[in-house]
């Protein structure tokens, strides 16, 4: 029986894990935290995974909220105009319905179910150093650690990575009691809010510890006006802060809290993300190999809501590569070529997220967010791509196809 060693117990390690286990694989993985500590730990993301993502969970009976998440089944996009106007405003549906999971609810009940089906758990904060003792005792060793210390093992790939800093100071705060906008009362939606200059103010319904919620993230341009959080201190502050700017920002989301509470104490973060593409492929001092997966190698900032969906792709292409792969050694070959099987893909999400962060936004960007108004299924288009951002490749990734699609539309070609 083949043993693989992954470290990190989030989305694409613990998915990856658990796949592992229905084809007989001995799978351990180590988490640097116990399934207690996570769950009565702080929020981590906002995670809202698109229809194809979760169709990889479902593949494998992971899906275990089901039921009880809200069926978000829109994208809502408002742009601010002066005065506290919408400039741009419309709504467009999502092919099939994204969940967004707590990852204090998701990652204890996928450790549980992990050790369940046979699986080892050890609780240990991999060092380094570590891996080197590791490496010999195991056929494969993955690192899906996320954006931690551990990513000094895969060098930065300078021809793949945009950005070297963080582009937006992120805030999150879950909260009860937010209504849906008046425009869509029967659909959870998805909601992108634009301040020109400012950045971004997304909301998203999701299930807590606490039962369905719904999201705030404030996606600040550093230093200017939604960036606004680093002097608040305790969870009442952060979220008075939150609806104080959406006050002023983005009044017809405000509209939306006049019965808002926070779902807990530990239901806010702050911090930021450096957006970065590493080669996959880690050597370690004593000469053995590490995979990088998900975070630990392709790291984007979450305005496009874009890092679990690819962590679950990851997931899914980096258990096809180890099953096609039969018995034969796991060597730097059969890393690279697994990890670009999965770039194929999480390429198309890098270049949506870093168009999306690019400041001013690109023109034919605006000109595609303009013309909804005037050709609402565009809307639906554009949803098409968040819900998997290859098909943005046919059109809105190339100014040419998108002013020629965009042509095509207002001559009722298209
Ligand atoms: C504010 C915010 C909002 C987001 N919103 C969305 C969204 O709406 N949709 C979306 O798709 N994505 C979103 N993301 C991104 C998404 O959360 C991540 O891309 C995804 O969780 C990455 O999964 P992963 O398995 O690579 O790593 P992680 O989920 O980060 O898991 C890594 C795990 O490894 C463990 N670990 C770390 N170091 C070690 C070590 N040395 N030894 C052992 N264990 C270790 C950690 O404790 C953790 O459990 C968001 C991210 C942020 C920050």
């Amino acid at each position: 029986m083949r043993r693989i060693l992954i470290v990190g117990s989030g989305q694409s390690g613990l998915q990856l894990g658990l796949s592992l286990l229905r084809h007989d694989y001995e799978v351990t993985i180590m988490s640097a935290r116990t399934a207690e500590e996570i769950q009565g730990g702080r929020v981590m993301s906002t995670q809202l995974m698109f229809h194809p993502s979760l169709e990889h969970e479902r593949a494998y009976g992971l899906h275990l909220w089901e039921e009880e998440t809200p069926d978000t089944g829109g994208f809502g996009m408002s742009v601010a105009g002066p005065d506290g106007s919408r400039a741009v405003n419309w709504f467009g549906s999502l092919p099939g319905h994204a969940h967004s999971v707590d990852q204090r609810l998701k990652m204890p009940r996928w450790l549980e179910e992990f050790e369940n089906a046979g699986g080892r758990v050890v609780i240990h904060s991999v060092t380094l150093s570590d891996l080197d003792g590791f490496a010999r005792l195991y056929d494969l060793v993955i690192v899906a650690a996320g954006k931690g210390d551990l990513v000094r093992l895969f060098d930065r790939d300078p021809t793949r990575s945009v950005y070297s800093a963080p582009q937006r100071a992120l805030s999150v705060t879950y909260v009860h009691g937010m209504t849906r906008r008046p425009e869509h009362p029967d659909v959870d939606a998805l909601r992108f809010n634009i301040a020109p200059g400012g950045g971004e103010m997304l909301t998203m319904p999701s299930l807590t510890t606490s039962g369905p919620c719904e999201i705030i993230l404030y996606e600040a341009v550093p230093g200017g006006p939604l960036d606004a959080f680093s002097d608040v201190r305790g969870p009442q502050a952060h979220l008075d802060r939150a609806l104080e700017l959406m006050r002023e920002h983005f009044p017809w989301e405000y509209e939306r809290c006049g019965d808002v509470e926070l779902t807990d104490d530990r239901g806010v973060l702050t911090g930021a993300v450096s957006p970065e593409v590493r080669h996959p492929v880690g050597r370690l001092p004593g000469g053995g190999l590490v995979l990088g997966m998900a975070d630990a190698v392709v790291v984007n900032d979450p305005i496009s809501g874009q890092g679990s969906n690819n962590a679950a792709r990851c997931a899914a292409v980096y258990l096809r590569a180890i099953l096609d792969h039969g018995d034969r050694p796991y060597d730097a070959e059969f890393m690279r070529d697994t990890f670009e099987a999965y770039w194929d893909y999480a390429r198309h999400a890098t270049t949506l997220t870093n168009m999306m962060l690019r400041q001013p936004p690109p023109a034919h960007l605006m000109e595609v967010f303009g013309a909804i108004g005037a050709y609402p299924r565009i809307a639906d288009r554009f949803a098409l791509g968040i819900n998997d951002a290859s098909s943005f490749d046919e059109w809105l990734f190339h100014e040419d196809l998108a002013r020629g699609y965009l042509a095509e539309v207002a001559a009722g070609r298209a």
